[in-house]
């Protein structure tokens, strides 16, 4: 799983449409075959890089990923084989490399090594274009094929940590997130605010209006929560029915009441719109807990800070609702 900060798309659907042309990569130690290779690839539409050996080959593979890779086999600095291996050691984390080995060296055994070496593909020497190409493009459908499985499998990732109703992140997410969060506030003596938020009379609005009302507020709680937050700093999940928590890292206590405080004026100055255009007037009550580490202060359990948030919004709930409680993270309560 990527770091907190991983921001969630609004449209966890959007294809990635990039339709680049791939790179590629060539390593030939002869002036000819190079510039013809070259040339021939860029008129098939490939992003073309030249090396004239394998050492500078990987020296350009390291400062650019190329998915695809056509190789000589004998150079001098470094060989095909070499250049293979060295590829296939890289810890290629951007995606797979096709790798074709061009060789003069045509003998079964010759081949055999150069599968071996990581080679996924070799062509002999004189090549010929059309079959050049055709192999290419062998690799391209694979390539393509491992694109689409990433982004299937991302797109999979997203919803394990989504609120299928809302679009926020969800429990799981919470509560794999939140403890690195406040971990790494006091390792390094940041402040960090919660804000745990719980519709008010939430219950009734649901026999009022229905069910599908209180799940379209439900919706547009979270879209305006988003709205008034540091996008890809803080996150929003949802804790569980009308109960949502607001992360926000780098945050004191005033800073994190401000949040709380506009999105409860917020919420109770501008009605929720319902399918059927009538307003309807929703509010929330918001228990903040800010921790302000000091130095070697030891890091509190995800469970006491939740359970301050909770306390603070308990009071929030009983002084009335519609309102704002907060205090800093005391340890030991
Ligand atoms: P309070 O002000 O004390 O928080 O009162 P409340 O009515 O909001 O609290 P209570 O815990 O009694 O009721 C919570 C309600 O939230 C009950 C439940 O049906 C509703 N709820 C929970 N999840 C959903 C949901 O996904 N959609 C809808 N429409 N309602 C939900
Ligand atoms: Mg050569
Ligand atoms: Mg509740
Ligand atoms: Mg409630």
């Amino acid at each position: 799983m990527k770091g907190v900060l991983a921001a969630m798309p609004d449209n966890i659907w959007e294809e990635d449409s990039s339709n680049h042309p791939f790179a590629v990569l060539v390593a030939e130690d002869e002036t000819v075959s190079r510039r013809l290779l070259e040339r021939m690839l860029q008129t098939a539409g490939y992003d073309v890089t030249v090396a004239r050996n394998g050492h500078e080959a990987l020296a350009l593979f390291e400062a650019r990923f190329h998915p695809i890779v056509l190789t000589d086999w004998v150079m001098p600095e470094m060989d095909g084989l070499e250049l293979c291996r060295a590829v296939r050691a890289r810890l290629n984390e951007e995606g797979y490399v096709y790798l074709v080995l061009l060789t003069a060296k045509d003998g079964k055994e010759d081949i055999i090594r150069g599968l071996e070496a990581g080679a996924d593909d070799y062509l002999t020497k004189p090549f010929h274009r059309a079959e050049l190409i055709a192999r290419l493009k062998t690799g391209e459908r694979i390539l393509r094929l491992e694109r689409s499985l990433k982004e299937a499998n991302e797109r999979i990732r997203l919803l394990t940590i989504t609120d299928a109703l809302t679009g926020c992140y969800n429990r799981k997410y919470l509560d794999e997130m939140l403890p690195g969060e406040i971990e790494r506030a006091y390792r390094y003596g940041r402040p960090i605010s919660i804000i745990l938020c719980d519709l008010d009379h939430f219950k009734d609005l649901n026999d009022v209006y229905g069910h599908q009302a209180g799940d379209s507020v439900l919706r547009q709680f979270v879209r305006r929560a988003k709205a008034g937050l540091r996008s890809r700093i803080d996150w929003v999940a949802r804790y569980g029915g009308e109960e949502f928590l607001i992360v926000l890292p780098e945050t004191p206590l005033d800073a994190g009441l401000a949040v709380g405080e506009r999105l409860c004026g917020q919420l109770a100055e501008t009605p929720v719109e319902l399918h059927d255009g009538q307003g309807v007037k929703v509010t929330a009550s918001f228990g903040v807990t800010a921790c302000e580490p000091g130095a070697g202060e030891e890091t509190p359990s995800y469970e006491a800070v939740l359970r301050c948030a909770d306390e603070r919004l308990y009071t929030a709930k009983r002084a009335g609702r519609a309102r704002v409680v907060g205090a800093r993270f005391e340890a030991g309560r």
